[in-house]
């Protein structure tokens, strides 16, 4: 038996980790493709030695790890580059994600894919989604603390990503993270009680 395939979306900064962190207190199996797509390209990894053979032997360093700045400059300024990255990267993160998802014998699981919403890629592998959401100010604001950076650098990230409104039209349970720290934790608990009913159901 399959299990129920809860995937876990937000913007930057919404409060995903803080989540899944109580999730995985749980004891609930989280999937996070952001883990995964660091690990497809570990040293040794067959994704690795296709990105050095399309961008050049420069995008990895001497201890043969990928130098992830570099990279990221030149697909940044190229979007026929940036189209080969993913073409090299998301189909072993798909790939990872299906293995992981066959492996697990709970009644659910959490995949969290930050940009869920902005790529179909696991529209035919989940069931249900759950969106973590706070007002944009608030991202604005948790994300200038917690990385260092700008509003103005912090709105350009977030310009790329779906609308709030989308996402929570989207979502078939919010996690309302504006408040502080002991008002999300409880939500997470009642969610985690509500997925492992609809899942034995
Ligand atoms: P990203 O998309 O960048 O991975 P995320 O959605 O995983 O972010 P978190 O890392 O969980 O978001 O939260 C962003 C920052 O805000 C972190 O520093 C976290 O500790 C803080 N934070 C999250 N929720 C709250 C809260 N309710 N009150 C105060 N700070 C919070």
């Amino acid at each position: 038996m399959r299990p129920l395939v809860v995937a876990l979306t937000g913007g930057i900064g919404s409060g995903k980790s803080t989540v899944c962190r109580r999730l995985r207190e749980l004891g609930v199996t989280v999937i996070d493709a952001d883990e995964l797509s660091r690990e497809v390209v570990r040293p040794g990894q067959p994704a690795l030695a296709e990105i050095s053979r399309r961008f050049g032997s420069a995008v990895v360093n001497g201890a043969g790890e990928l130098r992830r700045a570099e990279l990221r400059r030149i697909v940044f300024a190229d979007p026929a580059a940036r189209r080969d990255l993913e073409g090299i990267i998301h189909p072993r993160i798909q790939e990872r994600v299906r293995h992981a998802i066959a492996a697990c014998t709970d009644p659910y699981l959490v995949l969290c894919v930050p940009l869920l919403l902005e790529t179909d890629a696991y529209s035919n592998d989940i069931d249900r989604i759950v969106v973590v959401d706070c007002a944009p100010e608030t991202q604005r604001s948790r994300v200038m603390a917690r990385d260092n950076l700008t509003a103005a650098e912090v709105d350009a990230i977030m310009r790329t990503q779906a609308a709030r409104a989308l996402r929570l039209q989207r979502a078939d349970d919010v996690i309302e993270n504006e408040g502080e720290m002991a008002e999300v934790l409880p939500q997470v608990d009642r969610l985690h009680e509500r997925l492992l009913r609809i899942a034995r159901a």
